[in-house]
């Protein structure tokens, strides 16, 4: 084993809320170390983001009634004021004056968009393509800058910890596992996605942050809160197995926003009958109407006629015209695995239940999205708990204790176990813990999953492959999402159930 690498700070994740944690880190004059899974541009769902980020402008009160009425008034309204009040400073500092965005404009100001649960326009966006406007200027900024480090096609296996405090984490670099000490160690690793069939999120969002601070004794909270975004595109690519790296892509809640409408297999506009908002309600009410009328009229379509789609949405057309969809007839949609509104409980500066360990972004459960999120939230929410727990992480001695031993990797490791073992998770996931559920299919997929989780522990106990630690993570994230939603009696957001005999019974 080399010489262990150390850090003031070890950031794991380079999306939005890993880059934010790392410049505020380094802004306190930290030596910041990012590892990150990703290989630029691709890999973190900052990057696929579309629609844009949301902040507050004028009235701050109607964001935060917005937020709170999204989430059902399950958010937390002390994390909600610290999202609002922190927002406006955060993007002008960061996202304007440092990394130079430049976001769409209209007239003398900026083109600010309204999405679905908005009361006003107050996002801001770069075309439908916000995300890589934002992100790979920021990872380009980090580079030139001094005081951090990035080490990309990396990941974290395990964190490193003794009685009860986290020294940093375990990386893949080495056969045996790198060790790389921090004074304090920031989990910014996105979301859950890779653990649904279907999803808009990369195909390494497999929770590991969550995992891994999970099983380090860290609490998590909300986990049963997953939300389904209503208008993945649902063309025949998109019915393979996997996650958004098989066709599916988002069809941008802006594109409701500036007048498309959902029509079913019959051609009816129907969201109307669903919601006094139609098109523009909550994400969760339309992403069940979706698939009630999916169901029952073979089909529902995103009709953009209403707008000038080619010229308001050319990243969109594009995407359309890259996968023969004419989009002129509409676009096939259908609900997908989105958002993680729940994860690793943290504070208002990140602070998880563990000394000397934060959590910020997707993986984080800070309070602001309750049961349900409000549309372009998140990159919010990941830049501004991002900057708040990068400087609250500065300051701690850097401690190299004992790192858990591990087995070099096996060269002969069967491929097809980790396919075969998420192929099983998947479809539990999908058909018992997703957008419909009942307490009787939930607890056989908590009973499947545990079981599956126990073969998977046994086979990951001796090898040391990033893909079994992914499938270790995924397994351990699924059984706390479909434990915490077996224990939740009240549908309430994304967490929605119906009567007992209404799935199909798990064949495990
Ligand atoms: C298609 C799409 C569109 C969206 N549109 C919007 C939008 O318009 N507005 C909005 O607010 N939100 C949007 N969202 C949600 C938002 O993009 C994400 O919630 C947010 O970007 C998450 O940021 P993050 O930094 O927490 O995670 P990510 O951006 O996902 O980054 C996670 C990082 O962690 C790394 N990582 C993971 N595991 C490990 C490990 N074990 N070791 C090392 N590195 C690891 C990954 O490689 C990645 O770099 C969208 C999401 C998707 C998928």
């Amino acid at each position: 084993m080399t010489d262990p690498t150390t850090a003031d700070v070890l950031v794991v994740g380079s999306g939005i809320a890993g880059c934010s944690a790392a410049l505020a880190a380094a802004r306190e004059g930290a030596d910041v170390l990012v590892v990150t899974k990703a290989e630029r541009p691709d890999g973190a769902s900052t990057d696929w983001a579309q629609g844009g980020i949301a902040t507050t402008r004028g009235d701050p009160e109607s964001f935060t009634e917005d937020i709170l009425a999204a989430s059902a008034d399950t958010a937390d309204a002390d994390a909600v004021d610290v999202l609002v009040e922190n927002a406006p400073a955060a993007v002008s500092d960061v996202l304007v004056d440092t990394l130079g965005v430049e976001f769409d404009t209209s007239g003398a100001g900026y083109d600010f968009a309204r999405e679905a649960g908005h009361s006003t326009s107050r996002i801001l966006h770069v075309d439908a393509s916000t995300g890589e406007h934002l992100l790979r200027p920021f990872l380009h900024y980090l580079d030139e800058r001094d005081g951090i480090r990035i080490r990309e096609d990396t990941a974290a296996l395990d964190l490193i910890t003794h009685e009860g405090r986290v020294h940093g984490a375990l990386l893949d670099s080495e056969p045996g596992g790198e060790p790389a000490f921090a004074g304090a160690t920031v989990l910014a690793t996105g979301g859950i996605g890779a653990c649904y069939r279907r999803s808009t999120n990369p195909p390494g969002a497999t929770g590991d942050g969550l995992a891994m601070a999970a099983l380090a004794g860290a609490d998590v909270a909300d986990m049963e809160y997953v939300q389904f975004h209503p208008t993945a595109y649902a063309g025949r690519e998109a019915q393979s197995e996997g996650t958004g790296s098989d066709g599916t892509f988002l069809v941008s809640e802006a594109v409701r926003g500036e007048g498309a409408h959902l029509r079913n297999g019959d051609g009816e506009r129907f969201m109307p009958d669903y919601h006094e908002d139609a098109e523009l309600a909550p994400r969760d009410v339309v992403a069940r109407a979706v698939d009630a009328e999916r169901t029952e009229t073979g089909e529902v379509v995103l009709d953009v006629s209403p707008l000038d789609f080619a010229g308001e949405f050319p990243d969109l057309a594009e995407k359309c015209e890259e996968r023969g969809v004419d989009w002129t007839d509409g676009i096939p949609v259908a609900p997908c695995e989105h958002f993680l509104c729940g994860g690793i409980d943290v504070d208002d500066r990140g602070r998880t239940s563990l000394d000397r360990l934060f959590a910020v972004g997707e993986c984080a459960r800070t309070g602001v999205h309750g049961a349900n999120r409000l549309a372009s939230t998140s990159l919010l929410e990941g830049l501004v708990w991002g900057l708040r727990a990068g400087e609250a992480a500065v300051g701690n001695e850097i401690i190299e204790s004992e790192p858990p031993e591990l087995l070099d990797s096996d060269p002969d490791l069967p491929e097809r176990f980790a396919d075969e073992k998420f192929t099983r998770l998947r479809r539990v996931m999908e058909e018992q813990v997703g957008i419909r559920r009942t307490p009787d299919g939930l607890r056989r997929a908590s009973a499947v999953l545990r079981r599956l989780k126990g073969e998977v522990d046994a086979y990951v106990r001796t090898r040391t492959a990033r893909d079994l630690y992914e499938l270790r993570n995924a397994s351990v994230t699924a059984l706390l999402v479909a434990r915490a939603a077996a224990e939740n009696e009240e549908s309430v957001g994304c967490h929605y159930l119906e009567p007992p005999d209404a799935t199909a019974p798990v064949d495990d």
